[in-house]
């Protein structure tokens, strides 16, 4: 069996995007990388959105960029502008052909379907398929969404809602994120954050075709694109192997109160590509840890006090979005958090630091 210099597990998102990383930067030119992906055919299959608070490799995979949100719960609507960090949504579908079309000039680099086809004796490993172990107290953030093509311009484009809490919530955290791509054409997503114990909650069908008939109001559509999946709000169990790191969702790159991930994955690519000559004995990258401190205790009081949580994230919104936005995507400094942190309920969230 062939050996490999590098071997990446998994051709996702992570895995694609430090490939593409370590080949644009020219690590591949004398170095061998195989990809170990077991899907027959790469199409769009998800749609990773994110505030753009650092530069990335994907410009021209974007579909759309917005610097106005808002944020709903029943009766109040909160408008807010991100010019500084523009949101932007990432086409799957366009990063994979961009990154395979890169990575198939480089003789270099192979394919396979399955790890037992390849030498993994000498190899260092970049893992991104996660240890994941069902357990009955795990929170995840499980979502379904549909692009809708209406037949008469409906959305206002240049906003997309971010949250809209003003729909049941089954004694759980539940919100509509509509991402409005062209005034004709949106992306309507239901999001869960629960246990996901049992199927209760994933009607999601009916959900949307609820929401899209009685809370948008608009009858003439039809739907062009579904996705579907669910992210762990806790990290996959991860052993330290001395030629293995885990990568994306199974390295830790999500941050745990918000799901997102894909500039994480941006960032950990960059670092390791920058240690690549030295990365058995690199420092591990890691999500600051003061923001794993602070989501713990936000899961805690989402998972005692679910009801309370349309208010909270309301009301952190209150704070300036350049703040919010800073905060959730790691780069906040001491004064931002000391601002969000004002605007959460004190006494919950102490009681929270204690059970
Ligand atoms: C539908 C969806 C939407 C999301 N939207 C956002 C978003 O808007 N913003 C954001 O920041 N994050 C988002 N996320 C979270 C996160 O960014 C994505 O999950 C991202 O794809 C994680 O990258 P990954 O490489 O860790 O996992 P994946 O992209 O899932 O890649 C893992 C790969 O491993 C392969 N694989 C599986 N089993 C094996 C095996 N045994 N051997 C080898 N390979 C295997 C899979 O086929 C897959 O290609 C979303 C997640 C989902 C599921």
């Amino acid at each position: 069996m062939k050996e490999f210099d590098y071997i990446i597990i998994g051709g996702g998102c992570a895995g694609l995007s430090l490939a593409y990383e370590l080949e644009i930067h020219e690590k591949l030119r004398d170095k061998t990388l195989a990809i170990i992906e077991p899907r027959a055919e790469y199409k769009r299959d998800k749609t990773w959105s994110f505030w753009k608070v650092n530069p990335h490799n994907f410009d021209d995979c974007v579909k759309k960029s917005w610097e106005h949100f808002s944020i709903n719960i029943p009766g109040k609507t909160n408008h807010l502008q991100c010019k500084n960090y523009p949101y932007q949504s990432v086409d799957s579908g366009l990063f994979y052909e961009k990154i395979n079309n890169k990575l198939k000039k480089n003789n270099n680099i192979f394919f396979f379907k399955n790890i037992d086809e390849v030498n993994t004796r000498n190899s260092f490993i970049f893992n991104s398929v996660p240890n994941i172990k069902k357990k009955h107290f795990n929170l995840w953030q499980h979502f379904c969404g549909v692009e809708i093509k209406t037949k008469k311009n409906f959305f206002d484009d240049d906003i997309f809602n971010l949250m809209d809490f003003d729909c049941e919530q089954r004694e759980s955290v539940h919100f509509f994120y509509t991402l409005p791509y062209f005034k004709n054409k949106a992306l309507v997503e239901t999001t869960w954050l629960s246990r996901m114990n049992d199927n209760s909650q994933k009607d999601y069908d009916q959900q949307i075709t609820d929401y899209i008939d009685k809370h948008l109001k608009i009858k003439d559509y039809k739907i062009t694109y579904k996705e579907e999946g669910a992210i762990p709000l806790f990290y996959p169990t991860y052993e330290k192997e001395k030629n293995k790191i885990n990568i994306g969702t199974a390295g830790g790159m999500t941050r745990l109160s918000t799901g997102y991930t894909f500039l994480n994955i941006q960032e950990h690519s960059k670092y390791i590509r920058e240690n690549i000559e030295n990365i058995s004995n690199s420092k591990s990258f890691q999500i600051d840890k003061k923001y794993k401190f602070l989501d713990d205790i936000f899961l805690r009081v989402l998972d005692r006090h679910p009801e309370k949580m349309s208010d909270i994230f309301f009301n952190m919104f209150k704070a300036s979005p350049k703040t919010v936005i800073k905060f959730l995507s790691n780069k906040s400094n001491f004064l931002d958090d000391f601002n969000i942190i004002l605007k959460m309920p004190k006494l919950t969230f102490i009681k929270a630091l204690f059970y």
